[in-house]
């Protein structure tokens, strides 16, 4: 005998496998199954499905299990219990959410970006695109979420999630999730995706593919296609989460594009008044210091002078520095030039660098690495300079000049100089 389970009712949580002494339960296809070879009849699972969806068997012959004698037969290892909250969105898991980043008064672009690639994930599927805003007097948030394509707005606005805490935000989504139980969460992977997003996935138990440069519904499984550089940047992965809910991401800024911001658009507002306790936490912010770092400005910055090794000193940086000065551009470069000094690790543009997306990228003795290539190949104009008719650089630059920079770029400067007067 073994437990029955009622999969009209399953909701696919996963509560009852991590419940299960005795590994009975697993999810597939997101559903509870269970092996009846290995369950002992202790009805643990039972009592800790949020759906009521498993049942023991009526049985006259043998009496059930208590949890004592179950141990009896086997030893039970403790396993951390999650308890889900009642189904309020109904019992599958649907719907695309986007976190929105709002820290000290400003949203993260990324947010926006990934509302435009929601969208697209949300109309594959045929479900709802909804973003999430969690802080404190947010109120303003919501019809720019709506702008930028959201048809509903979850807003958990509390004085506890004032100023960015781990726990607390974490804790402000995952009751978002346990109680809507969205398919699909997006974040951007700035410092607080990063942050926040591990959290929120160990405690939903499921998995999270973080910094992905592509995301697609699978037409057969509908499953979410999580594409990320791996090994170095020399492969593209593809990585599926198939049994756990939610599916979730993270995305640097200005790896999607843009949306069209339509002003007035409006939908559906959702309030969550979370219990959300202050004494709870253990952290406390002191004071926020903003960053200076040149980084915080590159993944902005419209115009971007980047420089490689083919620069060759120190010296030769003043060359560089007018052209970005007679151009109002923006400094960056490789982790060859880094390593070389010649830049901070702040304006590194790459796989361990910056993603930046600017207008005019122009890439000064740049070879073009798979590894640099990622962090800036979809800037809207490429323009690249260098001695190596062969450099792979070429192959993602709109325009292409094949000399000494030392000799090109003071030509350029010259040329900007005169025009722009
Ligand atoms: P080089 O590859 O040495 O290229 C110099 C180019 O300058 C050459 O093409 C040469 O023809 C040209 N040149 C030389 N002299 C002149 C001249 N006078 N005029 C014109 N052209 C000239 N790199 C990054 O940039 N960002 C990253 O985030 C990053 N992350 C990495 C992560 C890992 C795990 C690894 C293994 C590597 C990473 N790298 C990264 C390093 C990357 O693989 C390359 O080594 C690096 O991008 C090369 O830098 P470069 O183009 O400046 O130098």
């Amino acid at each position: 005998m073994a437990v029955i389970i009622d999969k009209a009712k399953c909701i696919g949580c996963g509560a009852c496998t991590v419940e299960c002494p005795f590994e009975a339960l697993d999810l597939v296809d997101g559903l509870a199954v269970v092996d009846p070879e290995k369950c002992k009849d202790c009805t643990k699972c039972t009592k800790i499905c949020p759906g009521d969806a498993l049942s023991m068997p009526e049985r006259a012959d043998k009496p059930k299990a208590k949890s004592s004698e179950a141990s009896a037969e086997q030893p039970v290892q403790e396993k951390k219990v999650v308890k889900t909250a009642p189904v309020a969105g109904g019992d599958v898991w649907s719907g695309v959410w986007v976190i929105v980043e709002y820290l000290n008064g400003n949203v993260s672009g990324v947010s926006w970006e990934l509302l435009g690639e929601g969208r697209k994930l949300a109309d594959a599927l045929g479900c709802e695109l909804a973003a999430v805003v969690t802080g404190y007097q947010v109120e303003h948030v919501i019809s720019e979420a709506f702008a930028y394509g959201a048809e509903k707005v979850y807003i958990a606005d509390n004085s506890v999630l004032k100023d960015y805490r781990t726990e607390p935000y974490a804790d402000a989504i995952v009751k978002l999730v346990r109680k809507y139980q969205p398919e699909i969460i997006l974040c951007g992977a700035t410092s607080m995706g990063r942050d926040v997003f591990p959290a929120v996935a160990t405690q939903m138990q499921t998995g999270l593919t973080a910094d992905c440069t592509v995301l697609e519904i699978d037409p057969e499984t509908k499953l979410l296609k999580m594409t990320r550089p791996a090994f170095g940047g020399n492969i593209m992965a593809t990585i599926q989460c198939r049994t756990h809910r939610p599916q979730m991401s993270t995305v640097r800024p200005r790896v999607m594009a843009m949306p069209e911001r339509v002003e007035g658009r409006e939908g559906t507002i959702v309030r969550e008044e979370l219990a959300l306790n202050d004494a709870d936490y253990r952290t406390k912010v002191v004071e926020f210091i903003s960053a200076t770092a040149k980084s915080a400005f590159l993944d902005k910055a419209e115009i971007i002078v980047a420089v490689g090794l083919g620069v060759g000193s120190q010296k030769n940086m003043a060359v560089v520095e007018e052209l970005a000065d007679a151009i109002g551009g923006t400094i960056a470069g490789t982790r060859g030039a880094v390593e070389s000094g010649w830049i901070s690790h702040d304006q590194q543009v790459g796989q361990t660098g910056v993603t930046v997306r600017p207008k005019v990228y122009i890439a000064l003795g740049i070879s073009g690495a798979i590894q640099h290539l990622v962090g800036m190949q979809t800037s809207d104009y490429i323009i690249a300079v260098n001695n190596d008719p062969d450099a792979a650089i070429f192959n993602v630059a709109n325009y292409g000049i094949v000399g000494d920079l030392l000799q090109v770029v003071p030509a350029l400067t010259a040329e900007f100089k005169k025009r722009l007067q």
